[in-house]
């Protein structure tokens, strides 16, 4: 399929800006190779008059009456909705994810919005009448100013809804930095903003790459920064920002297990390792990537695997009749072809190799590695402990449900985790023990609802913040106590007695 050419612009204080320093990287369709635009690589000049803009922003918009702000967000859900298929097909062309994912994450940033909808209920702070006499405590939940967001290439849309609508629905402005890979989301979303009126500055977005990011650290406008990214950029960032005091929620990456025991449903699981696995050609933070199996199963999964894994077609990620489209450049491309080397080389049996799948000829030049397996993975071979973030799954043979558990909590990273099993001691102990933030049970993919935080522990989150749920509540707003005391104006109110040393420290402070 043919697209036509288009300029990435920057969105700064209400206006669409080409960018000053005239820098632009190429931007291609993944799945043909084809160059369809180009996209800013913008200075730190831009990045800081995007600050500066969030900032002048600030006060007017933080001083909106709440119910003002809501409208705002009520308004972005419908027009959301009302733009879901346009918005799906455009993270379907520049990230090429496959079409029908594309529209599961555009629907899942609307039940995100809903979520963000209920802020005047998750927002109330808390009072303590009578800590003294006449003297009352009480608790708000205040904005900050002006925060920073960055966002990988995989997950546009969602993490737009992780950050913004939070941002701004508690108060705050926000600055946003999309990836250069995947950047037409964004375009449209803005442009859906404008649409709604929501007024100029709140919203900002600034292309290009680290830079951008880097010019955030010693801004003194700037309250916090998040990320969602590798772990070496989160970490970047956290140095970056832990210099200068700055708030941050920075999440990593991911290298998930599943764990299938002799009562697996074995149908169900296959069917949810594939979807979680190769959807998205493995570029998912919650993808699949080692599996480990008890012994009593493990020749049966493994020839399941292999016959469903084997005939998947690959091809546009336009085209619903494909299972999967490609990777995002060709230098992912590159680093996973590398990883199917170490795999060989560590001994491990290449038991599906990816390389060289059958394509359709409009798609020869797009960045595709098929499904791969390998079995005979051992848990300290390179293959299993690095993310390779395409659609490689490493198989491991475990004796029984403690082997598995051990494995996870000896990885570096702890996003998520599923298990298989039918059986509830299995479940529990997997629910207790299995050392990541996220954990599935008979499901491949274990992403919480919004009500609910988004987030892995261990290497694949650095600090402590999550995304979602109350969580971006805590996160976008700062706890200010109040302590205060009555006083009657006609001068009778009744005075402290000396005994009494809740007061006297109150009044002594
Ligand atoms: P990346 O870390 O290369 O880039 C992420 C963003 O950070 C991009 O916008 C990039 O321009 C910027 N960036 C890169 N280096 C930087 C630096 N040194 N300083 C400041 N900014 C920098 O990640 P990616 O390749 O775009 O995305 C894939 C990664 O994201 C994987 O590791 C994946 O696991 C992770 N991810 C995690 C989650 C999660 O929920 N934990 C979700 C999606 C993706």
């Amino acid at each position: 399929m043919a697209y036509e050419s288009v300029r990435i612009k920057n969105h700064i204080n209400g206006e669409w800006l080409d960018e000053s320093n005239g820098q632009y990287a190429p931007l291609r369709n993944p799945s043909t190779g084809q160059v369809i635009g180009e996209v800013p690589l913008s200075s730190q000049q831009t990045s800081s008059a995007a600050v500066a803009a969030a900032a002048e922003a600030y006060p007017g918009w933080s001083a909106l009456p709440l119910p003002k702000r809501m409208d705002y967000l009520f308004k972005m859900y419908q027009a959301m909705k009302d733009n879901q298929e346009d918005l799906a097909i455009s993270i379907a062309v520049d990230q090429a994810k496959h079409i029908a994912e594309a529209r599961g994450e555009v629907g899942r940033v609307i039940e995100i919005l809903q979520m963000a909808c209920t802020i005047p209920a998750l927002i109330q702070g808390e009072t303590v009448q009578g800590i003294a006499n006449n003297i009352n405590g009480r608790l708000i939940k205040a904005p900050l100013g002006v925060f920073c967001g960055v966002a990988p290439f995989n997950f546009p849309a969602l993490v737009f809804g992780w950050f913004i609508p939070f941002a701004i629905g508690t108060g705050n402005t926000f600055v946003y930095k999309p990836s250069t890979e995947s950047p037409l989301f964004m375009q449209k979303m803005m442009q859906l903003l404008v649409d709604i009126g929501l007024p100029q500055g709140v919203v900002n977005i600034v292309h290009g790459d680290r830079q951008v990011v880097e010019a955030w650290y010693e801004d003194e406008n700037v309250a916090g920064v998040c990320l969602v990214g590798s772990t070496p950029t989160a970490k970047a960032i956290a140095e970056g920002c832990g210099r200068s005091g700055k708030k941050t929620m920075l999440l990593g990456g991911a290298k998930n297990f599943l764990v299938a025991m002799e009562d697996a449903p074995m149908d169900l699981m296959i069917e949810n390792i594939l979807m979680s696995g190769y959807g998205s050609a493995g570029q998912r933070c919650l993808a699949v990537s080692n599996i480990a199996v008890v012994a009593e199963i493990y020749d049966e999964f493994v020839e399941r695997l292999l016959e469903a894994s084997k005939n998947l077609t690959l091809g546009d990620a336009m085209d619903p009749d494909v299972f999967m489209g490609p990777l995002i450049s060709s230098h992912a491309k590159e680093k996973v072809m590398e990883y199917i080397r170490i795999g060989e080389e560590s001994g491990a049996t290449l038991a599906l190799d990816g390389r060289n799948p059958t394509l359709p000829a409009a798609n020869q030049e797009g960045y595709f590695v098929g499904p791969t397996v390998f079995t005979d993975v051992t848990p300290c071979m390179q293959i299993a402990r690095e993310e390779i973030f395409g659609p490689v799954l490493s198989v491991m043979k475990v004796g029984c449900i403690d082997g598995a558990l051990r494995m996870i909590r000896n990885h570096e990273m702890g996003n998520g985790a599923v298990i298989f099993t039918q059986n509830s001691y299995y479940t529990e102990k997997f629910i207790n023990e299995a050392d990541v933030g996220m954990i599935g049970v008979n499901v491949g993919i274990c992403a919480p609802h919004p009500y609910l935080p988004f987030g892995g522990i261990k290497g694949s989150l650095v600090g402590n913040n999550k995304v979602q749920g109350k969580d971006a509540i805590d996160f976008f707003t700062q706890n200010k106590v109040a302590t205060v005391r009555v006083v009657n104006p006609k001068g009778s109110n009744t005075q402290a007695k000396p005994a009494d040393s809740n007061v006297r420290s109150c009044v002594a402070s």
